[in-house]
């Protein structure tokens, strides 16, 4: 026997739940490029996306992952032989790095202890270390999903200000965008680059990087910019096949257009609320749980946690275990410890993930709680019970203080 027939919830980091709305926008017969609905939607998308961004400023999208954000920023921005800032949080800052070394781009990278966000002191010092302003841009990510960690993007605007550093401020915000608070411009980010899959709740395919004029401008000091990644035709295109050089990415963008009215209906404002009352849900009940036990968050301050991804770690081989019989037993899908590992455990099997990013609600995460709390029951892995208990709490008490 398994319980897990019935409809699954791949709780993991992305790619994310997409609303059914959305997978019915999708499908539908090839459309035309050259003309009707579908050229004529696409412009329509940018107020959108500004929206979520919270910006004035541009985009432009690729057919692409998140990966392909990384390094159409870079590619508009910082030239072979240049060098960037990386202050990394987990995974992800070195995969933007590494991402630069395969341009050429040299990267200082400040490293951080697990589940620390980034530091801006140790910011301050390297750029007030860069008396020549060698440094191009500081490489930042908000939320680094493999540690769940989200960092301060005003505080980095901040340093740069006060030591009148001219490098550009870029945010990868793929893991936080429409989960997160994130104001693009009250912050101060040049850069901010995402995915469709995450709290876009759109299949794994388009990338977006919005850009200010600051960005821009070094755009057009570029010595050369590939015609692939090149974003000026494709925040500004003279024809419609420019928006995307080439093919538009048909059904993603109906997908989109579904997802950005769902959006707009209900607030960002109010997105970024329901995140942050769901993702303290989870804390709570794993604080509870853990103090009978060896589970614990990977991010200890409350206010460095991000909203749209928790990075737990049980022990080895707890995790594994756990992941197994949630997917086997229950029929829903826990991430992976990522870039978590230690000595001991060279597979990371002690390190899991949670996912709520996106189109989830009170009823899920209550379903991935009481879960988990069967898991370690059934597994025998040490916790206090009464988790879900608290979780439940959590969520009564945010729908009562509203009027
Ligand atoms: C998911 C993610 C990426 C990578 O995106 P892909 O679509 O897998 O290429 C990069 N940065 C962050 C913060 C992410 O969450």
């Amino acid at each position: 026997m398994s319980l897990a027939h019935g409809r699954p919830y791949l709780a993991i980091p992305g790619p994310s739940v997409m609303p059914e709305a959305v997978l019915r926008a999708m499908h539908r017969a090839a459309p035309n490029i050259y003309e009707g609905a579908l050229p004529e939607m696409v412009a329509g998308l940018m107020p959108d996306l500004r929206y979520v961004a919270q910006t004035e400023g541009e985009v432009a999208i690729y057919i692409a992952n998140g990966h392909g954000a990384w390094e159409a920023a870079l590619a508009n921005t910082v030239a072979s032989g240049e060098t960037v800032l990386v202050p990394a949080t987990g995974r992800f800052g070195h995969g933007w790095a590494d991402m630069a070394h395969g341009l050429g781009i040299e990267s200082q990278i400040i490293d951080h202890d697990r589940g620390a966000p980034i530091d801006p002191e140790r910011v301050r010092v390297a750029l007030a270390a860069d008396k020549g302003q060698k440094i191009k841009a500081v490489l930042a990510v908000h939320v680094d999903t493999s540690t769940s960690v989200r960092s301060d993007i005003a505080a980095l605007r901040a340093v740069l200000d006060e030591l009148g550093h001219p490098a550009l401020l870029m945010a990868d915000c793929i893991a936080s965008l429409g989960c997160d608070r994130f104001e693009m411009d009250a912050w101060g980010a040049d850069i901010m680059v995402t995915g469709s899959q995450k709290g876009l709740m759109v299949p794994p395919g388009l990338a977006f990087v919005f850009f200010n004029d600051r960005a821009a401008q070094a755009r057009a000091g570029m010595p050369r910019v590939s015609w692939y990644w090149d974003w000026a035709p494709r925040a500004n295109p003279d024809g419609f096949y420019q928006y995307f050089g080439g093919t538009a990415p048909t059904h993603h963008l109906y997908g989109l257009r579904v997802a950005l009215d769902m959006i707009r209906e209900e607030g960002i404002e109010a997105i970024w609320a329901r995140h942050e009352v769901l993702a303290r849900a989870i804390w709570t009940a794993v604080e509870h749980w853990g103090q009978g036990g060896p589970l614990r968050l990977t991010v200890a301050d409350p206010a460095h946690r991000s909203h749209a991804v928790t990075a737990l770690r049980i022990g080895a081989p707890y995790g594994e275990q756990l992941r197994q019989w949630s997917d086997g037993q229950a029929g829903v899908t826990l991430g992976i410890g990522l870039g978590m590992s230690e000595p001991e455990d060279p597979h990371g099997t002690g390190f899991f993930r949670f996912g709520h990013m996106g189109h989830v609600n009170a009823h899920m995460i209550l379903g991935l709680v009481g879960t988990v709390e069967a898991g370690l029951d059934a597994l025998g892995i040490p916790h206090t019970t009464g988790g879900v208990t608290k979780a439940a709490q959590i969520i009564a008490e945010a729908t009562r203080d509203q009027d």
